[in-house]
């Protein structure tokens, strides 16, 4: 499983940060950073996600309130 992060749309309302501990706050770019994540396009981030934060992923892309988060299973079918 892996995130897709979208920090173009974050709005750093960091709800994310509460959910999953890979999320940190940056408060002077007033965004969420995804931490060890690789830029695979301008402003847009991904991260495998290792089996014990699967929950904790899948509650931080439900909980952002833009939809600035992505989940996807290892074919890369979007979950959420
Ligand atoms: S919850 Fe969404 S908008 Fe808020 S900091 Fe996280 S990714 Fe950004």
């Amino acid at each position: 499983m892996f995130v897709r992060f979208n920090r173009n749309t974050c709005i750093g309302m960091f709800q994310c940060v509460e959910a999953w501990d890979a999320f940190v706050e940056n408060k002077d770019a007033g965004k969420a950073d995804l931490k060890g994540a690789e830029e695979v396009d301008s402003g847009v981030f991904e991260l495998e996600v290792p089996e014990t934060a699967e929950l904790d992923a899948k509650f931080a892309a439900r909980a952002c309130p833009v939809d600035a988060i992505e989940v996807y299973d290892d074919d890369g079918e979007q979950m959420i």
